[in-house]
């Protein structure tokens, strides 16, 4: 615990130990970290951090500024096995899961890296990974998160391409942090086109589980729905989503595609964009248009790589 809290990088900081005891555990232990590969800079202040894991893997961290607030968007696995198609972490495959401790020295590699008069104020498990395909490590940092570094459950959201069974598991077991469901789609054919995942879980069951989760009442599931041209933006699509979503207490993240050299789909005009967001916001749906933080440096959703 004092590890996190003190954000101790080495155990002689830990001067709350005796001097013997720091010596002890010395010889039979070691406080794990992150080593900055690299740090990029975009326009909009957005930082995408490169990190080596200790077995030489990579992975990615972007930290967002907005006013006063600081969100790290984390990893939870090196690479991606979900394979959607409009995602460039998926073109690298899937390597290995992160362990707990992992996922938490992102925050902690960020959080000394930063002005120190500044706080990351939330975390979004939306960097690279299923985290629900990864369950009892990503279960075991959200405790370490939540318990020891003092960060709220109302500021962790956790977003999934929609692992039905984990997601309700997640709740069962008392992890109510914030859901966002990575959607995409609004037929069968399409999703299972662009997300394999929906062969195994369809938008049925997926929105079924949606209805039953036992979100507090004043929260929302927030739905984040990727605009591909002439595949998922129609006016027809919007329409669908406002049945689709009957009965959920939901927010639509709509997210115009982020383009990347060798990508398969194109981002939509500003003006489909616009449509889309009337069409949905007459049902009565809060629908926000995602600003695309970090685009120039590839840290914008579906972006990350961990090339080097
Ligand atoms: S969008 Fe998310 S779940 Fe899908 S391949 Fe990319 S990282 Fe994996």
């Amino acid at each position: 615990m004092r590890i996190y809290t003190k954000k101790a990088v080495s155990i002689d900081e830990i001067t709350e130990f005796s001097l013997p005891l720091r010596e002890h555990l010395k010889g039979i232990s070691f406080i794990s970290g992150l080593r900055i590969v690299n740090r990029l800079v975009s326009n909009d202040g957005t930082r995408k951090y490169l990190f080596a894991l200790g077995d030489g893997h990579t992975i990615e961290s972007v930290l967002i500024e907005d006013g006063e607030r600081l969100t790290l968007c984390v990893s939870s696995q090196v690479g991606c096995a979900m394979g959607c198609k409009f995602c460039l972490t998926a073109r690298g495959g899937f390597k290995r899961n992160l362990k707990a401790h992992e996922i938490c020295d992102q925050i902690l590699c960020v959080s000394r890296d930063i002005e120190p008069e500044r706080k990351i104020t939330n975390i979004v498990m939306m960097g690279m990974g299923e985290p629900l395909s990864n369950y009892k490590e990503v279960t075991g940092a959200l405790k370490i998160m939540m318990e020891w570094l003092n960060i709220s459950k109302r500021r962790i959201t956790l977003s999934t391409a929609g692992f039905v069974p984990e997601l309700e598991r997640l709740y069962s077991d008392g992890f109510n942090v914030n859901p966002a469901i990575s959607l995409n789609a609004t037929t069968d054919d399409t999703r299972s086109m662009i997300m394999p995942v929906n062969k195994r879980y369809n938008l049925k069951t997926l929105l079924s589980a949606c209805r039953r989760l036992p979100i507090p009442e004043r929260r929302r599931i927030t739905f984040e729905y990727v605009l591909l041209k002439d595949i998922n933006d129609s006016a027809e699509d919007a329409a669908r989503l406002i049945r689709l979503l009957k009965g959920v207490r939901a927010k639509v993240n709509l997210i115009p595609f982020n383009e990347y050299d060798g990508a398969h789909f194109k981002r939509p005009d500003d003006t489909t964009v616009l449509e889309f967001q009337e069409i949905v916001a007459r049902g009565h749906i809060s629908v926000f248009i995602r600003k695309s933080k970090g685009r120039d440096i590839l840290a914008a959703c579906g972006q990350l790589r961990a090339s080097n």
